[in-house]
């Protein structure tokens, strides 16, 4: 699908942007925060194909989709349904694991950065295990994938992970860009550069860390 137009809008200090996206007479219309989903809410309308391409953004069905998405992100909705939901789950003794996004029991679990990670096979939803301690490379690694899964999103000065955790280790041919896409591969979190300041005004490379699919983290899982 291809990206037809971004409508921003700000709601309780922070911007937001809608999506248009189309493939043909197929449109999709979707809220986005910091180029991540901004909630699980997408709307799909299929025009028909005698309607003027050129014009097309601006009818009624679609115009009706874009309000309907902004006023999903100014109601909470998605938030309310994600509370609501935890609200009906009980701890169960077994801790049968199950997806907090959209229920599905078929969950792939592995080891990753010294805890269990998660990931749903039906939507692609991904969380880890709480652990009270890690190794000193790991902290930041937890610290990256907590902040997607809060904030949806995480930004780190690429000299923090250059000169630590992923420090390049050139006798193993493991440089600083390689690990640092194996392990963003493997939490399947996207990533781009970008510059910013740092706390002494100077601009400085960082890296902003995200995922396509929102995260949502089981509240009782302990
Ligand atoms: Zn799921």
């Amino acid at each position: 699908m291809k990206l037809n137009r971004t409508i921003p809008f700000e709601f309780e200090g922070k911007s937001y942007e809608i999506r248009i996206y189309s493939k043909g007479w197929k449109f999709n219309i979707r809220a986005y925060k910091d180029d991540s989903p901004a909630n699980g809410y997408s709307y799909t309308v299929d025009l028909p194909t005698s309607f003027d391409i050129k014009s097309i953004l601006n009818i009624d069905a679609i115009q009706e989709l874009v309000k309907l998405t902004k006023k999903d992100i100014e109601n909470k909705k998605w938030e309310k349904l994600v509370n609501q939901y935890l609200k009906t789950v009980k701890t169960s003794a077994d801790k049968k694991l199950g997806c907090q996004n959209c229920t599905s029991r078929e969950i792939k679990a592995m080891v990753v950065d010294g805890r269990r990670m998660f990931e749903c096979s039906a939507c692609g939803n991904i969380w880890y295990e709480h652990v009270t301690s890690c190794l000193t490379g790991e902290y930041i690694l937890h610290e990256i994938t907590t902040n997607v899964e809060k904030e949806g999103q995480h930004e780190e000065f690429t000299e923090i992970l250059l000169n630590g955790t992923f420090s390049e280790d050139l006798s193993k041919g493991l440089s600083f860009e390689d690990q640092l896409a194996n392990w963003a591969n493997i939490n399947k979190l996207e990533y781009s550069f970008f510059y910013k300041k740092d706390a002494f005004g100077k601009e400085r490379q960082a890296i902003r860390f995200f995922s396509k699919v929102p995260r949502v983290s089981p509240a009782f899982y302990g």
